[in-house]
């Protein structure tokens, strides 16, 4: 099974950059999203990351960009990736509607950073052609690709989703079907408690990253990557950890959740634990 065209739902940071890597592996690619101006916000980011690796020796920017189409509503594809906000209802709708227009043949994939890979293979009338298929912000930077196995998931699928993560230049691990897979149960737990240290006045914003990446060769601290993947997207996770896991221990702590009942998200606002403005 060879994925030729792509159909990426979410033009968010992750989507947008999943676009870039499957074009610049050349694949076609259809994005959709349904905020308006989300597209030509992802086709310029875009634009600007296929420039600085240009210089760096990647391909032009032009040919990989054109394509790249931005299409209005779903569309049939090969293999879609999912990569809308995380939340449990709008991906069921996405993927209840993906399983009406994908031909029968064709793979539905979640980005998903902690939505159980079954809810969603439930939605659909092809539960062995739905997977987990979890890229690493910034998308064209990190190599990891952590790819979700859920009950019904067949062979074939997972065996076709790791050789595309391999066509596109990247590493894929595979995890089992439980909230948060591996990586966001590791990860949730380490910037909840770093969220709890400033709370209780342990430290401020700075030292508490310093410490971070200093002590445990960390590339970024703790409070400065909630910032990069969205304190909202990390509330969201932390819910399904808790609700999922049923330990009070993955509680999201107030402070995370102040922030983004106040809109301060993180980068993509302008404002979380920094200021971006
Ligand atoms: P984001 O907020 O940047 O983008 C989400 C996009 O989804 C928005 O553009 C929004 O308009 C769009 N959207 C919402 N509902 C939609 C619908 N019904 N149809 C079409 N588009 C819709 O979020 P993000 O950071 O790109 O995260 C997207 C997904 O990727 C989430 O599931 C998240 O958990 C996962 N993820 C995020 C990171 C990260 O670091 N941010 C890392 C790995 C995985």
């Amino acid at each position: 099974m060879r994925f030729e065209h792509v159909l990426v739902v979410g033009a968010g940071q992750m989507g947008g950059g999943i676009a870039q890597v499957a074009a610049a592996a050349g694949c076609r690619v259809s994005l959709h999203d349904a905020a308006p101006g989300a597209t030509a916000r992802a086709l310029e980011t875009m634009r600007k990351s296929l420039s600085k690796l240009a210089e760096k020796g990647g391909g032009d920017p032009d040919e990989t960009l054109g394509r790249v189409d931005a299409v209005a509503d779903l569309v049939p594809a090969d293999l879609m990736i999912e990569a809308v906000v995380e939340d449990l209802a709008v991906k069921e709708d996405i993927f209840r509607r993906a399983d009406a227009v994908l031909p029968a043949a064709g793979v539905l994939a979640s980005n998903t950073s902690s939505i159980p890979i079954g809810s969603l293979a439930t939605a659909t009338g092809r539960p062995d052609r739905v997977i987990g298929m979890h890229f690493f912000n910034p998308v064209p930077v990190l190599k990891l690709v952590e790819v979700i196995r859920g009950r019904d998931t067949s062979d074939e699928t997972a065996a076709a989703v790791v050789s595309f993560a391999e066509e596109l230049g990247k590493v894929p691990a595979q995890a089992n079907d439980f909230p948060g897979f591996v990586s966001n149960r590791i990860l949730m737990p380490f910037i909840n408690e770093a969220v709890w240290a400033l709370h209780d006045g342990v430290a401020e914003p700075e030292a508490i990253d310093t410490i971070a990446k200093l002590g445990f060769a960390h590339p970024m601290g703790p409070l400065a990557l909630a910032d990069l993947i969205g304190l909202d997207t990390c509330v969201a996770i932390m819910e399904i950890l808790h609700r999922g896991l049923g330990d009070d221990k993955y509680a999201p702590c107030p402070l995370l959740r102040e922030h983004v009942e106040s809109g301060r998200l993180g980068r993509k606002s302008g404002q979380g634990f920094y200021s971006y403005e």
